[in-house]
């Protein structure tokens, strides 16, 4: 037997009595008369003690010969420490050392593996076992294994079945790129990796399962960017005889549920935005609405004078930051400056200050007086002290440009709590999104979903007003889930990839196996998928995804692990039938 107690076990309780432990060295300190030695493995640290007075000198040299991270398994008595340490479960004792044996020895790690490491992030992806060692990477595992259990206690309990789906299937357009997989029994013919599987749980609805979900690896080749993984896991779910309410309700129970048994958080709010009010008040689909600085616009109260750039704007719009009145010229520059780099794009910033004493002072006072900047002031719900930052442009493009300031600053004013959840819904989103590369519409969610009641005519009219029956869920800023209620009839599922651009025939070879299981007796149904990983991240409190994956791909969707990908040989090729261009 390895061991019969672990390493975060042993306590005063056992004090005298003889155990086996194993695990990693952690550290070594050799004081000449006696030597300690930290014990590791996933539960904890056990000291270890070599003592000139009571181990044999020849036990005492084994002990020098040890090194860091090597295995041991060590046999001894409890014994009550003399200086303890209260932060350690173990901390009242340490164990004597009577028998010591070497399972295996180790290098010396490329970085130490302690909570805070030296190691920089690529040498901790190359050496990825070995930071998983370290507590920081080894808890978010643990604690993302909580949250699949926790999910997977739910939905049984509502009488969902998980049902794996196949992860080698055709090559279809959910708009990203696909991973294809050649196939060496069909020479010249692909799989491709799912996306998500979709179309496989509608058709278990077909299927009459009733309620389906699946922890799901799914996989789009897009170009990264940052904290994106090319294959990542969906908590999958499809539900048949519901409307769009039946599956809010379901899945804020289940959000509900996490954030009690995760964070031991009672969430009581849980509005409902429409994606039209979210852009309005947010610039956002996802709104991280834990804080204010809601939009006010101000072209009714901001276009009646002589400054031309925002009477030739399409949306003049500002917030309020709180405190920012106080800022400095310089601080203002700055901010300026944020707005106008290339990854936010604004032209420009028009600023007011809403003075502590109630007088208003802005950068634009050629135009305008106390009485406009006033109207500014309750439009943004400016406060006295408060800095009103204002944009304008195109209508899109500028929503996107203060929406980014207004992360920016709660951000920086520290609003963005990690231990304050705020979720919601965001509904009604439009069906169709227009394409400016393809000069055409594309289905804003995928083609499946189904448009509002009675909104099929306004295709011809009015294609981008048609509201879907879509919905996002949406956690402190983040788009943790979406999904929709699905077309279940052949006819609509046609007319819809007709409209979306795909002629008969493409839409039969892509789609034709879901358009006949429509025809035999399709029932109505919906669905959602969550983002597993930035869930768990961001119940964990953190922004990156990156260390709740065990083995993540980098910035350029490399395993520099295991150095994937890398070339096939030859013979490989040959047999795939597949050349490569020289
Ligand atoms: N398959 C969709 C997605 O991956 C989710 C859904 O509609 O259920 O976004």
């Amino acid at each position: 037997m390895y061991r019969d107690h672990n390493n975060s076990e042993l306590n005063l309780s056992f004090i005298t009595k003889k155990v086996t432990l194993s695990g990693w060295v952690q550290k070594i300190r050799d004081k000449g008369f006696i030597i300690w030695v930290d014990l590791r493995d996933r539960y904890g640290i056990t000291q270890l003690v070599f003592d000139s007075e009571r181990t044999s000198s020849a036990l005492i040299e084994q002990a020098r010969e040890l090194g860091r991270e090597f295995v041991i398994q060590v046999e001894g008595e409890v014994l009550e420490r003399e200086s303890k340490n209260e932060n350690m479960s173990t901390g009242d004792i340490e164990v004597l050392v009577e028998k010591l044996t070497v399972l295996n020895s180790s290098e010396t790690p490329p970085f130490t593996i302690e909570d805070k490491t030296d190691g920089g992030e690529d040498l901790r992806m190359k050496y990825r076992y070995l930071d998983i060692r370290r507590n920081p990477v080894k808890n978010k595992l643990i604690f993302r294994s909580k949250v699949s259990m926790a999910v997977r206690n739910y939905l049984s309990q509502q009488d969902f079945v998980e049902v794996e789906t196949p992860y080698l299937i055709k090559s279809t357009p959910e708009g990203a790129r696909d991973f294809v997989v050649p196939s060496r029994m069909n020479a010249g013919e692909f799989y491709a990796l799912p996306q998500s599987p979709q179309t496989f749980k509608q058709l278990l609805m077909v299927g009459g399962l009733d309620k389906y979900f699946q922890i799901v690896k799914c996989f789009r080749d897009e170009d990264l960017r940052a904290d994106r993984q090319p294959e990542f896991t969906q908590i999958d779910c499809e539900m048949t005889f519901v409307e769009q309410e039946d599956i809010l309700n379901t899945f804020e129970g289940l959000t509900k549920h996490l954030l009690k048994e995760i964070n031991g958080v009672d969430v009581q709010d849980f509005p409902r935005m429409t994606y039209d009010e979210a852009m309005k008040t947010y610039g956002n689909d996802k709104p991280d609405i834990r804080f204010g600085m809601k939009f006010g616009e101000l072209n009714d109260v901001a276009q009646h004078k002589d400054f031309k750039v925002f009477n030739e704007a399409e949306l003049v719009v500002g917030i309020a930051i709180p405190g920012g009145a106080s800022y400095s010229r310089k601080e203002i520059d700055k901010l300026i400056d944020w707005v106008k780099r290339p990854q936010v794009g604004a032209k420009g910033m028009v600023y007011v200050k809403f003075n502590a004493d109630g007088s208003l002072k802005s950068s634009v006072d050629k135009f305008y007086d106390e009485t406009d900047l006033k109207a500014w002031a309750e439009q943004t719900q400016a406060q006295p002290g408060d800095l009103i930052c204002v944009l304008s442009g195109e209508a899109t493009a500028t929503r996107a440009q203060l929406s980014a300031l207004r992360m920016e600053m709660g951000n920086r004013l520290g609003l963005r709590k990690p231990d304050e959840f705020a979720p919601l819904w965001v509904i009604d989103f439009p069906l169709l999104e227009w394409d400016e590369d393809t000069q055409r519409y594309h289905a804003m969610h995928h083609p499946f979903t189904s448009p509002k009641v009675g909104q099929i005519p306004l295709l011809a009219t009015d294609p981008g007003a048609v509201k879907a029956n879509a919905y996002d869920l949406v956690l402190n800023g983040n788009e943790i889930g979406g999904g929709s209620i699905r077309i279940h009839d052949q006819k609509t599922q046609a007319m819809m990839f007709d409209y979306l651009g795909f002629t008969k025939e493409e839409a039969e070879a892509q789609f034709g196996f879901l358009m006949k299981a429509f025809t035999y007796g399709a029932p109505p149904h919906g669905g959602i998928a969550f983002g597993l990983d930035r869930l768990v991240a961001i119940l964990g409190g953190q922004e990156s995804i990156r260390d709740f994956i065990a083995f993540p791909k980098n910035n350029s969707g490399r395993d520099i692990m295991i150095d994937a990908p890398a070339p096939i040989d030859e013979e490989q090729l040959k047999e795939l039938d597949l050349k490569l261009r020289s």
